[in-house]
């Protein structure tokens, strides 16, 4: 007779390590799966994914044909391929966030370049700072190291950096980490001025704090001048953890990220990579690194930009005409995301609770709780205006109003 050891298991007894606790799950992502059972038609202003139609699918076809061979089937190193390291520190070098080899190493997405950022520089306990509202994804990813939050206010220029030595005073010791978004951030799009920008660096040294600076989107300004990254304004400096991916610029399947960092800290990224995942998806690197290779890359930003500004400005006209004085917005110059606050009467209605009535009636929004470290904002909600064609934003917001109103009706 064979013996059933699971039989006399426990749940209750698992052993697991203090850390598990930390391991809170994303909000955002949970409400992808939601999004994902339902069956009825509904207008997607949830999730930051490139528009379908913004993949240039037909080329990577082309190229994985191309990159499909035994050598891009074996390990990599953990680094990146040689061929997207050149490929892409020589593309920076065009942009406002130019970087070199010897600080440059290829993650899968984004998120493993913040979980990089953090299993090197937390410890449970430690402070870090983040804006409200913030990307809680990446907040998240300071929590599952045992992090404690310390939120910090924004505005329409960005983190309000003046705040945040009163902010660190009242704490009473000094963070560990600031981590920031800060162009067309996630979820407000609002970008953080150049003022504010050196201040952060200055405080950042006082602190002797590590700034996270994760910037998915600074590649897609679609109004007014760039702003020099932090690591421009501050070249050599071993505090800045730089986290970049291809997820917003190609897309979000692909899993191709960087992180730029101090060519001092490198191995050490290495090193926590190896301990992860050896190496990133080797054809998705090979992938990229010929689209590049190819001149892709400009062209495509160029047409994101201008698609990204007209659906922006259709999604702003599509809120004016529906919900009038009933919203304030933000007005981002580039990125994915606008940021709604509910005013007057509107103000009362739970963005928490709009969320299910707006479900219902064939629209998604991410509300804003979902989006602050301590579940602030409920009178808020993100809109990603990059996925949608016009004509199915003006639908959307029209049946955002008609949610909003059976809300207020309730
Ligand atoms: N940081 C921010 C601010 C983001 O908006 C996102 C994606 N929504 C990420 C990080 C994660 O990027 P990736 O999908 O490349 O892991």
């Amino acid at each position: 007779m064979t013996v059933d050891h699971s039989a006399t298991r426990s749940r209750d007894t698992l052993p697991l390590a203090d850390r598990a606790a930390g391991l809170v799950g994303s909000v955002i992502d949970s409400s992808t799966s939601l999004l994902a059972a339902q069956t009825h038609d509904i207008v997607r202003f949830a999730m930051g994914s490139p528009a379908d139609e913004a993949v240039p699918l037909a080329e990577f076809r082309d190229i994985a044909d191309q990159v499909f061979d035994h050598s891009s089937m074996t390990y990599g190193a953990t680094e990146g391929e040689p061929v997207l390291l050149d490929n892409l520190v020589e593309y920076l070098a065009g942009t406002s966030d130019p970087t070199t080899e010897d600080r440059v190493t290829i993650t899968a997405g984004g998120m493993q370049g913040l979980d990089l950022a953090c299993k090197i520089f937390i410890n449970p306990g430690d402070l870090v700072i983040v804006e409200s509202p913030t990307y809680t994804n990446g907040s998240a990813t300071a929590l599952s190291y045992g992090a404690e939050l310390l939120e910090a206010p924004t505005d329409e220029n960005g983190l309000i950096v003046e705040a945040l030595p009163d902010l660190v005073a009242a704490a009473g010791r000094t963070p560990k980490a600031i981590y920031t978004i800060p162009n067309f951030q996630n979820p407000s799009g609002t970008t953080l001025s150049l003022p504010r920008r050196h201040q952060l660096l200055e405080l950042a040294h006082e602190w002797n704090a590590v700034i996270i600076d994760d910037d998915p989107y600074g590649l897609l300004r679609f109004e007014g001048e760039d702003l020099p990254s932090l690591q421009a304004l501050s070249p050599a400096d071993p505090l800045l953890f730089s986290v970049r991916t291809f997820s917003k610029i190609l897309a979000p399947g692909l899993r191709v990220g960087w992180v730029d960092t101090d060519p001092a800290l490198r191995q050490l990224v290495i090193n926590a990579k190896q301990a992860m995942d050896t190496c990133t998806n080797v054809p998705a690197q090979h992938i990229v690194a010929e689209f590049i290779r190819r001149g892709g890359l400009d062209k495509h930003l160029a047409g994101l930009r201008t698609e990204y500004r007209h659906r922006k400005d259709s999604m702003q006209e599509s809120l004016h005409r529906n919900l009038g004085s009933r919203v304030t917005t933000t007005d981002p110059e580039g990125g994915f995301f606008l940021w709604l606050t509910l005013q007057g009467e509107d103000a009362r209605i739970s963005t928490q609770k709009l969320f299910e009535t707006a479900l219902a009636e064939g629209v998604a929004f991410i509300p804003g709780p979902a989006l602050s470290a301590s579940g602030r904002f409920d009178d808020a909600l993100r809109l990603c205006f990059a996925s949608t064609t016009p004509e199915r934003t003006e639908e959307g917001i029209i049946r955002l109003r008609r949610a909003m109103d059976l809300e207020l009706d309730a």
